[in-house]
């Protein structure tokens, strides 16, 4: 961290320093120890902070009088950074996370799809049959396997299903709850592939850590750094949605350092895009590939696409997936899928955003020619 001072203001910015950083490391180790060194330029006395500088912030120094800027030259969520410089200034590159979901493997320059419904629904209709939640989520995750079998995808092919769902109106359908993981388990046995939900609270966590393979904190959920560790806890693979907001780059890793600093750093990102000024016109979320990109070179962490609470858009959602694979060069996707003829207007979450079976056949067999060109199969 660098604090640039203008002239005549360093002594006063040193003494604060010295108190800082007196409190802040009241009772290190030395390895855990700063060092300060003051140098003087022309315009600007310059304050370096050399060694593990997390226990400060920017926040500490910026609103100091004579203090011009504060830079933090490395990043605070050092066991998901990519590179981490050591005391004496040595940088090393740290190997990149593998997070395995039941033998599927998530990684950078790999491939995987998380499928099916958004949520475990109580009952649909499809065509004219009135259907439970029950035999309709078996169906589909029936349907996807068979998908992924004919085109030698299998162990590519991850399910999703939520039992809790994480709504912006209290006066929707908030999920089946702890019986969604009955049919989700119903739904694993039929098609033999491996299933994630999402979790909203420690007890959901520890539900979802007894039956599923993993789960992910949501965009609601995403700064709640409390159950970040609590899910990391359950020793589960995890996935972190970046928030409905706007997040930098070091925002969504810094908040993803809470689960990964407790062990478990079986952990990948799930880029949904955020609310903005476009959002809610022509898109649901606007789906930000760059801060995706970045987060994902500046971490170990693997990258996965939700076109479908991005675009949220049938009709466009395949483009999307496809640029997301061939042109960005993610490591996977996250979808929406139902069966062919279910009535959207019967779903009770998210029935306007899911891609026919018959359609997401078809992307996957494009997603498929895409990756063999990659040489990821
Ligand atoms: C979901 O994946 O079902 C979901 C609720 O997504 P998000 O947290 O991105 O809104
Ligand atoms: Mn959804």
């Amino acid at each position: 961290m660098l604090i640039e001072v203008r002239k005549g203001y360093a002594d006063a910015v040193e003494k604060h320093i010295q108190k800082v950083v007196a409190q802040r490391f009241e009772g290190a180790k030395p390895h855990e120890l700063v060092k300060v060194q003051r140098t003087s330029g022309q315009t600007y006395d310059v304050f370096s902070f050399i060694g593990p500088t997390e226990r400060l912030s920017e926040e500490d120094f910026r609103m100091v009088d004579g203090v011009e800027r504060v830079t933090r030259l490395s990043f605070p969520f050092k066991t998901l950074a990519k590179y981490h410089k050591t005391p004496n200034q040595q940088e090393i590159e740290h190997p990149d996370i593998e997070v395995d979901i039941g033998g599927r493997i998530i990684k950078k320059g790999g491939f995987v799809i998380i499928a099916g419904p958004c949520a475990v629904e109580k009952k649909v209709r499809v065509g004219r049959k009135e259907i439970s939640g029950l035999d309709y989520t078996r169906a589909v995750a029936e349907q996807i396997a068979a998908i992924a079998r004919e085109l030698e995808i299998y162990d590519m092919v991850i399910l999703r299903g939520c039992p809790w769902k994480p709504r912006s109106s209290a006066y929707t359908f908030q999920g089946v709850g702890i019986e969604g993981l009955d049919v989700m388990d119903r739904a694993r046995e039929v098609s033999g592939l491996p299933y994630i939900c999402e979790a909203m609270s420690e007890s959901q966590a520890n539900a979802i850590a007894n039956h599923a393979d993993g789960m992910w904190v949501g965009a609601r959920n995403s700064m709640d750094q409390e159950l970040i560790e609590k899910v990391a806890k359950t020793g589960k693979p995890w996935g972190h949605k970046n928030g409905l907001k706007a997040m930098t780059l070091e925002e969504q890793l810094s908040w993803m350092e809470y689960g990964a600093k407790t062990g478990n750093d079986k952990c990948f990102i799930i880029e949904r895009g955020f609310i903005d000024e476009v959002s809610g016109k022509y898109q649901r979320n606007h789906g930000d590939m760059m801060r995706a990109l970045g987060n994902r070179d500046l971490s170990r962490v693997p990258v996965i696409i939700d076109p479908s609470h991005m675009i949220a858009d049938p009709r466009t959602i395949p483009r999307v997936s496809c640029a997301a694979i061939q042109y960005f060069g993610f490591d996977g996707l996250m979808l929406d899928v139902g069966l062919d003829n279910a009535e959207r207007a019967t779903f009770q979450c998210d029935g306007q955003q899911f891609l026919y079976m018959s359609d997401f056949k078809k992307l996957a067999h494009r997603l498929v020619d895409i990756i063999k060109e990659q040489g990821k199969i």
